[in-house]
């Protein structure tokens, strides 16, 4: 199915507003295996719009509006698209029904141009807005174009998504036929080209799914796609073999949800000594409800004077081995998990740019990993600017962490 989607307002031709309506669509259709051919935004000139629409009915058989339902002179998509289309719009009573109570409800009386709001074209349905006042619009087979099918809604994004979700998803579910199911398994160290080159013969094997792999900064994402759950199932189950301790989470979840819930079923507490990272270790375990069951807290011990005073690594020993070490990373880590009785502490030192920090070069990273059988470090070499190399240095904290944790 071929799907447009027209975002109407001049003010998203400016920095002014960024057109989010569409992005959100775009997510929401892809949950139904469906996508865009092709998006657009339009500035509220009559037309402009009239050009638009006319393409938009040749090319695509799915039409998604939003913007320009409201009551002002710069608002005119139903009559645009009627007027086009031949058609003409008449009051639907439930719509002007529905904004007399959303104005008595408030103890007002609508001004005098809200009620081409309850306008609709000849043959089209309304779709009701129950958080605002313009009602949304629903035309299949549009004159002269059978097969097609248009969707307007407000632009208000409170108001597109809840018109979406009550009313649009479901026709739209009938339409795909069935809803598509994803299979989504989070990959972290491992880069997404041996990923691609690992995973391939699994893929092929599962071959009726849809396969995407994502990669961002921090994880490489692989999705599966597909009606049937028991092929999504089977390929879960194979791909934990394939991909062993390098998957690091099915589901929604990323990294840091799949080491609160490995700490959580096993019923232990995690404590983090952050340098290089500045928090980051923090932000992203506090980020997920419920953290709080297993993250204990942390520290963001950043100077040598911070180390010493807050872990208590003696100047000395500082001095002697430097802040971005092995040794210095174990003794935060063991300083960390004691201080505050937790079952793991984790830290991270590191150094991530521009300069150089002493004898480590940027994109230096120790990790150490303090737990109940003693304490393991590892260091690295991480690519990219300061913010990369940090948030790089993070995630492969966590994940070393998440692979000690599977191991014990
Ligand atoms: P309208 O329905 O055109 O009167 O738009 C109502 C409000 O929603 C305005 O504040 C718009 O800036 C905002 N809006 C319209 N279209 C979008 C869009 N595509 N993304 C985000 N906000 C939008
Ligand atoms: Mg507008």
């Amino acid at each position: 199915m071929r799907i447009e989607c027209i975002a109407i307002g001049t003010e998203l031709l400016t920095t002014r507003r960024l057109d989010t309506n569409s992005v959100w669509l775009g997510e929401r259709l892809a949950h139904l295996g469906l996508g865009f051919h092709r998006k657009t935004a339009v500035g509220d000139s009559r037309e402009d719009l009239a050009d638009l629409f006319r393409e938009a009915l040749k090319r695509s058989e799915l039409i998604l509006t939003t913007g320009g339902l409201g009551p002002t002179f710069d608002d005119f998509t139903k009559e645009t698209f009627a007027e086009i289309l031949g058609a003409d719009l008449v009051e639907d009573a439930t719509s002007r029904a529905d904004m007399m109570a959303f104005y008595a409800a408030r103890k007002r009386v609508p001004p005098q141009v809200n009620f081409k709001q309850a306008l609709i074209p000849v043959g089209a349905e309304p779709l009701r807005n129950p958080v605002g006042t313009a009602p949304g619009v629903w035309w299949k087979d549009p004159p002269g174009h059978p097969g097609v099918r248009i969707v307007m809604m407000p632009g208000v994004p409170r108001e597109m998504k809840r018109m979406w979700e009550e009313q649009v998803e479901p026709r739209l579910e009938t339409l795909a036929g069935r809803a598509v199911h994803t299979l989504r398994m989070v990959v972290c160290g491992v880069p997404e080209s041996s990923l691609d080159e690992r995973t391939r013969e699994a893929r092929d094997r599962h071959g009726q799914l849809e396969w995407t792999i994502l990669a961002n900064l921090t994880q490489v994402e692989l999705l599966a796609r597909g009606m049937d759950r028991a092929a999504l199932e089977a390929a879960r189950v194979d791909f934990e073999q394939v991909l062993g301790a390098d998957l690091a989470s099915i589901g929604e979840g990323n990294l840091e949800d799949a080491v609160l819930d490995q700490l959580e079923a096993r019923g232990q507490t995690l404590t983090v000594a952050e340098s290089m990272t500045g928090g980051l270790l923090a932000s992203r375990l506090t980020a997920i409800p419920g953290a709080s069951r297993t993250f204990l807290g942390g520290v963001t011990v950043y100077s040598p004077a911070a180390k010493t005073a807050l872990l208590g690594l003696p100047v000395a020993f500082l001095a002697e081995h430097g802040t971005v070490s092995e040794a210095t990373t174990i003794a935060l880590a063991e300083a960390a998990r004691r201080v505050l009785g937790a079952t793991w502490g984790l830290a991270v030192t590191g150094n991530a740019g521009p300069g150089a920090e002493g004898e480590a070069p940027v994109g230096t990273v120790f990790l150490a990993v303090a737990g109940p059988a003693g304490t393991v470090s590892i260091d690295r070499l991480l690519p990219g600017d300061r913010p990369d190399v940090q948030l790089r240095g993070a995630a492969a904290a966590l994940d070393f962490l998440r692979r000690q944790i599977d191991r014990s």
